[in-house]
């Protein structure tokens, strides 16, 4: 294959994914039948049963006892603290392989090929190979990848917390659509297209998380050749002055993409690897607070600390970056100056 090509094919995928994607919205629209959670509540609370009109299959029934092992379902799912969030997006890594089914994770190792091709802002595109479809268009949302553009934590050790922490994430196939993308919705770890017709056929009990391509997707996240990639993502990122061009679509650069596809990293990207995980070491040893060794503070830091903490007990959430630009103005660490509040009891 010529060099430009890769490229070349992987924007034309991401097109005809797109079309593919409005296509079924435009049916969607069409739909009638679609059991809406603010429905089953009314109907239960009207002590009826509920005939919905199908299309083409005609109308189906569904009696109050029915709507009611609906409704529990439904509660129960709401009240389950630890999947989604009532405020914050997303589901932390390792929870979205305990919440999934065994059957799913078992079929996860059944799916042949994951290519990362695109990132827009903090969503990654995923090609994954697929059974009745050639490919499905797997979406990631990496929900805590802003909050590391502005902050100092080396790169490579942003990127492993990143991928490991909260995701939301969507994929085009049948099992996503009719038994997850409705809990992912409510549970707030899913991006558009969402759901609000509750799966009554194929998952009454709302249970499970992932389908198979997400699974495999997830498994691909943590990979060396992912975190790589994502390094020097969020490199360039950083480098950038503001946030706006960020939000456009870009398929990856033609090196980048033969590293998504490639099944090892080559050597001078394993090189390059290595590098980012000794830097990010290397400066967490630097950021260690110097132990043992009396610090030597000058009038005026103590003065500033002294006006910062009342207001930071006050207002916990700033307290960091607070002190963090104080450490700079001082050449010193977040670690050196929480050393120096200790010492100095100024807590
Ligand atoms: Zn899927």
């Amino acid at each position: 294959m010529k060099k430009e090509d890769l490229k070349a094919l992987f924007k034309e995928y991401e097109r005809q994914a797109k079309e593919e994607l409005a296509n079924v919205a435009a049916v969607r629209e069409d739909a009638r039948g679609i059991l809406k959670p603010e429905v089953i509540r009314r109907q239960v609370n009207k002590r009826h049963g509920i005939v919905l009109a199908y299309g083409m299959m005609g109308e189906v029934s569904y009696s109050l006892s029915d709507l009611k092992r609906f409704l529990k379902s439904l509660e129960q799912f709401q009240k389950q603290s630890h999947i989604g969030g009532k405020s914050v997006r997303g589901v932390p890594y390792a929870k979205l392989f305990l919440a999934s089914r065994a059957i799913d994770v078992e079929r996860s190792k059944t799916v042949r090929n994951v290519i990362l091709y695109q990132r827009k802002g903090n969503i990654l595109y995923f090609q994954v190979s697929g059974n009745s479809r050639p490919h499905y268009r797997v979406q990631i949302r990496l929900e805590e990848w802003d909050d590391y553009i502005a902050e100092a934590t080396p790169i490579f050790k942003a990127v492993n917390s990143i991928v490991r922490g909260r995701i939301s994430f969507e994929c085009p196939c049948g099992r996503h659509q009719y038994w997850y993308r409705y809990m992912a919705t409510l549970g707030k770890y899913a991006i558009e297209p969402l759901e609000t017709g509750f799966p009554k056929i194929r998952n009454k009990g709302l249970f499970g998380c992932c389908c198979k391509h997400v699974l495999k997707v997830l498994k691909e996240l943590v990979s060396n050749r992912i975190v790589f990639i994502l390094c020097k993502e969020l490199e360039k990122e950083r480098a950038k002055s503001g946030f706006s061009s960020s939000r456009k679509g870009q398929i990856l650069s033609e090196s980048d993409l033969r590293i998504a596809r490639a099944k090892k990293l080559s050597n001078a990207a394993a090189n390059a690897f290595r590098k980012y995980e000794k830097e990010a070491k290397e400066l967490l040893e630097q950021t260690k607070p110097r132990a043992g060794r009396k610090m030597k503070v000058s009038k005026e830091l103590l003065t500033a600390l002294k006006a910062i903490i009342p207001v930071a007990k006050v207002n916990p959430a700033i307290r960091k970056e607070m002190l963090t630009s104080l450490g700079q103005v001082h050449n010193m660490s977040l670690a050196d100056i929480e050393a120096i509040i200790k010492e100095n009891k100024l807590q």
